[in-house]
């Protein structure tokens, strides 16, 4: 039996994993690449699509689940199993991802054309993405599942977003476990990531292996304080946020920090229609969540609504708030700035030095995210030259990413230590600090194969 690592070695995004066994190969996830790493997406699979027998995929964001319309475009008919949720938010993401490359691609082509040079195709279209749809398979948690003869999974709540999981996989008397991306214990509105008793061999993810998160009342306590000062400065708030979980998390905090006075009454607009239609699937499965949420629900309140928040529709309206009088805070994917409404907001309202722009998630290396968060005095939007005037924040325990004591907690929950741990899905300095801390472990590199014995 073989493993193999397509993406997420070295870097975070592109996670994909190649299991080979008898005359079987799965993947688990099919992502997409992002920052510095985004050429690699347009790039051929090194494996062929048609030779794949399923993918299971651990959960729905886009550095997971985004070259699936790809790889079934290329010719891959076999099954893809998630969890109930994930499969519902997948379809959002994906649908979304083809809508952005087919925009982005006449945009370029446009260009191309000006310059006399040849045009190119989308990565892949909406169309595209809602054809690989079909070939999601829904399940649920903790039960066994047989995607192919001689292999059987079971998908444990790894509590990063809704409906994300750490998949066992058992296999020629092996069991080996993916560890997708590991939440935090604590997090708002769904459930702990669940401890695992026993493996064989772990992959983990190592996004924050060498980091410690700030407490969530410190960081309720810093959000407040930003929105109270800017407020007071009459600026705008900008936080650029991931559309799925963090966005509905960020709602949940503001809808407490008003109803208990602690931030005044400002208006909050939500500016990402992805981010709107992950709400609603969050309202719908109502299963995933916890208990906190389930008690909040049942006394009537409404997690995902409150006074003075608005769900911005179309472009229209998301372009006047440009000119919206007085402080308010904007909250607009993407979450790295890479694309969505966030880059108008941005390009608008950096060169005033009224403006906060507030980092609430994880900026990955050749992002615009990273670079502005890094202390850039000036950045390139929309092909101008955009100067940064304003005050950049951050604030890590927002993170949907365990830290490194989480996910020591995490590993430390298999009672043995297993044959190997395969460190993926970290930069350099993230892998190496996990492998560190927990003392063994193996930082894969990309395109390596390493044999499961
Ligand atoms: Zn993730």
């Amino acid at each position: 039996m073989e493993l193999q690592f397509f993406g997420a070695a070295g870097f975070v995004t592109g996670s994909c994993h190649m299991l080979r066994f008898g005359k079987y190969k799965i993947l688990v996830d099919c992502g997409m690449f992002q920052g510095k790493e985004s050429k690699r997406s347009y790039d051929p699979f090194k494996f062929n699509a048609k030779e794949i027998d399923a993918v299971l995929l651990t959960h729905a964001h886009l550095d997971h689940c985004g070259l699936l319309p790809k790889l079934v475009k290329d010719g891959f008919k076999g099954p893809i199993y998630a969890t109930s949720a994930t499969c519902d938010l997948a379809k959002v993401v994906m649908e979304d991802s083809g809508h952005i490359h087919e925009f982005e691609n006449k945009y370029d082509n446009r260009r191309l054309k000006r310059e006399g040079k040849p045009l190119r195709k989308p990565l892949y279209t909406s169309k595209d993405a809602t054809k690989t749809f079909r070939q999601l398979k829904p399940i649920p948690y903790n039960q066994t599942v047989r995607p192919l003869p001689g292999l059987c999974a079971v998908y444990r709540d790894a509590g990063h977003i809704l409906g994300s999981a750490a998949i066992e996989v058992f296999v020629e008397g092996k069991k080996i476990v993916f560890s997708g991306d590991i939440g935090q214990w604590n997090a708002p509105i769904i459930d702990d990531p669940k401890l695992i008793r026993e493996a064989d061999y772990i992959l983990c993810e190592s996004t924050y292996g060498d980091r410690v998160h700030e407490n969530k009342s410190q960081k309720t306590k810093i959000l407040a304080q930003h929105i109270r000062r800017i407020y007071k400065e009459g600026g705008k708030l900008l936080i650029p946020s991931f559309a799925i979980e963090r966005t509905q998390e960020l709602i949940y905090h503001l809808n407490e920090l008003v109803e208990e006075g602690k931030i005044p009454h400002i208006p909050v607009f939500v500016d990402s229609p992805m981010a709107s239609k992950a709400t609603q699937v969050f309202m719908k499965h109502t299963e995933n969540y916890d208990e906190e949420a389930r008690n909040m629900l049942a006394h009537g309140d409404e997690p995902f609504k409150f006074h003075n928040l608005t769900y911005v529709g179309s472009s229209n309206e998301s372009k006047a708030l440009n000119s919206f009088p007085g402080p308010c805070v904007i909250i607009a994917s993407s979450g790295m700035c890479t694309g969505g409404r966030i880059k108008h907001h941005l390009k608008h309202h950096l060169p005033n030095p009224q403006t906060t722009v507030l980092f609430i998630g994880y900026q990955a290396y050749g992002t615009p995210g990273r670079r502005i968060r890094d202390g850039a005095k000036r950045i390139r939007l929309y092909g101008e030259s955009v100067p940064i005037r304003g005050t950049i924040v951050s604030i890590g325990g927002f993170s949907g990413h365990a830290d490194q004591p989480q996910l020591l907690k995490w590993l430390n929950g298999f009672v043995k230590r297993p044959k190997n741990v395969f460190i993926v899905h970290g930069e350099p300095k993230g892998a190496l600090g996990l492998k560190k801390a927990y003392g063994m472990g193996h930082v894969a590199r990309l395109y390596e194969t390493v044999k499961l014995n």
